[in-house]
């Protein structure tokens, strides 16, 4: 196959994709126009949940920027949006401390109708924290969206999300917003990386913005 054809194949073929980025695509696991399809859905579906109600958005930062400004552009309702990191990993620490929130400071949730939104639920532990964090904050309702649920029937007793967009095998997606190693954000199809691609990687797990 020509770098042409791979490129037009992974969805690669704008300007905006170099040829670097589009070699190092093994396989397109969700592509562009599928995803445009289900936020739409999604977004149908939420609008319906809420009605009337004010909705306050709370993002989870950075996996979900792009889901997120597709997102709420299609949720015809009065919304606010605040965004929070979760960091599993402060500082120099090589194992999981366990999540630990940052909230914008000032943020208040307390009598919001709050829908958090993520990337990708894996283990389910970002989004327990932060359910028991906003939980804290007396909230009017809590709900949480994700664009993709793994498949992790190892895990027992995950939270389950109240909007999913996909579910998905358990393998490391990058693109859409997702990053390896702080590359591949920009992505506009959920993909997997060649291996050689991981191998040459830093490592990027934990970070507080992943
Ligand atoms: P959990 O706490 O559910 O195990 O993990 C959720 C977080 O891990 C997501 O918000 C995301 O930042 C990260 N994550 C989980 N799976 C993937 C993946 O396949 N690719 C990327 N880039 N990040 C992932
Ligand atoms: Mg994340």
């Amino acid at each position: 196959m020509s770098g042409d054809e791979r490129k037009r194949r992974a969805g690669l073929d704008d300007p905006a994709s170099s040829q670097a980025i589009a070699a190092d695509i093994a396989r397109v696991v969700v592509s562009r126009k599928r995803i445009a399809v289900r936020v739409r859905e999604l977004a149908g579906r939420i609008a319906e949940c809420y009605g009337q109600a004010e909705l306050t958005i709370l993002a989870v930062l950075t996996g979900s920027l792009i889901f997120l400004s597709d997102l709420i552009r299609q949720l015809p309702l009065k919304m606010r949006l605040d965004v929070v990191s979760v960091c599993s990993y402060p500082g120099q620490a090589t194992r999981s401390q366990g999540p630990r929130i940052a909230l914008p400071p000032g943020a208040s949730l307390s009598g919001r109708h709050v829908l958090i939104v993520d990337d990708i639920l894996d283990s389910g532990s970002t989004l327990r924290a932060l359910q028991q964090a906003v939980a804290l904050m007396d909230p009017a309702s809590l709900r949480t969206c994700v664009l993709m649920q793994k498949v992790r029937p190892d895990v027992e007793d995950r939270p389950a999300a109240d909007f999913v967009g996909f579910e998905v095998a358990d393998e490391f997606l990058v693109g859409y917003g997702l990053d390896f190693d702080h590359l591949y954000r920009n992505l506009p199809d959920l993909c997997v990386l060649k291996p050689a691609c991981y191998r040459r990687g830093a490592g990027a797990t934990g970070r507080e913005d992943a």
